[in-house]
């Protein structure tokens, strides 16, 4: 073997080295996340199925589009710093009242300059006066000035109209869709004046008929008063809500949106 012939044999062996070692690595490091969510989810309780079939879904939507949920189930790890890890705010059925002073602050701070996005299920809009808690004005206006009134506690059947089917949480819904079996909460007045309604229930489409009714009555909303990307989604009692291709629609469809992808 010439040294000409030699070196090049040489120089080939250790190519291919580096391109085996090379893609070794590459295949061995895990793509990095896109982005990260916090969801804050209810501990028991009557919503438990609900947070349980979220937690299910939520697993398999993070593999499918490569981001990540970490869950807490009270605010005590909630400051500045803590939200600053992520990209994705998710209520999960945690109501805005009991919040320790430190995450009640991180997370005003944290929507109104827009360091991070929000979705916020059925429990988040329970404003007011409950478990000796007072009412977090701040949170209250987020919602569109609203204050808990009632629900359905026998639980009807409705149709829900899209208002805004150019708005990026909409996409790929059709105009009218049902939810089966929702509390459908009132509150004092319609947020409408305050916020960007998405979506309303026709209280005439409920089923069986019941005397609980606020008239105009948007359940899907979002906030433009503040930076963040926000979007409350009132459906949220039941776990069978996560076999509705309408309300998986809508949850992929914030997720991506909120999350600023
Ligand atoms: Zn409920």
């Amino acid at each position: 073997m010439t040294l000409r012939l030699y070196c090049a044999s040489l120089q080939l062996v250790l190519i291919t080295a580096l391109v085996l070692l090379f893609a070794r690595s590459g295949s061995a490091q895990a793509v990095p996340p896109a982005f990260k969510v916090i969801a804050i989810a209810e501990a028991g309780g009557i919503h438990k199925p609900f947070v349980d079939a979220a937690k299910v879904w939520l697993r398999k939507e993070a593999q499918a589009y490569n981001f990540t949920v970490d869950y807490i189930e009270d605010t005590k790890p909630i400051n500045d710093a803590f939200l600053a890890q992520y990209q994705l705010f998710i209520q999960l059925n945690y109501p805005p009242y009991n919040w320790t002073p430190t995450a009640t602050n991180a997370f005003e701070q944290a929507i109104e300059h827009g360091t991070i996005g929000w979705i916020g299920f059925h429990h988040a809009t329970l404003l007011g006066e409950f478990d000796g808690f007072t009412m977090w004005p701040w949170f209250s206006r987020f919602m569109g000035d609203i204050r808990f009134t009632q629900y359905i506690p026998t639980f009807v059947t409705g149709t829900v109209l899209v208002e805004d089917r150019n708005h990026p949480a909409m996409k790929a819904l059709p105009r009218s869709f049902k939810i089966e079996d929702e509390e459908w909460y009132t509150w004092n007045r319609s947020q409408r004046a305050n916020v960007h309604v998405l979506a309303s229930v026709d209280e005439n489409t409920y089923t069986p008929v019941t005397a609980i009714k606020m008239g105009d009555h948007p359940v899907i909303w979002t906030n433009e008063h503040v930076k963040a990307r926000n979007i409350y989604i009132f459906m949220g009692h039941h776990p069978e809500l996560f076999q509705n291709p309408e309300f998986t629609t809508l949850f992929h469809n914030s997720i991506l949106w909120a999350a600023g992808r």
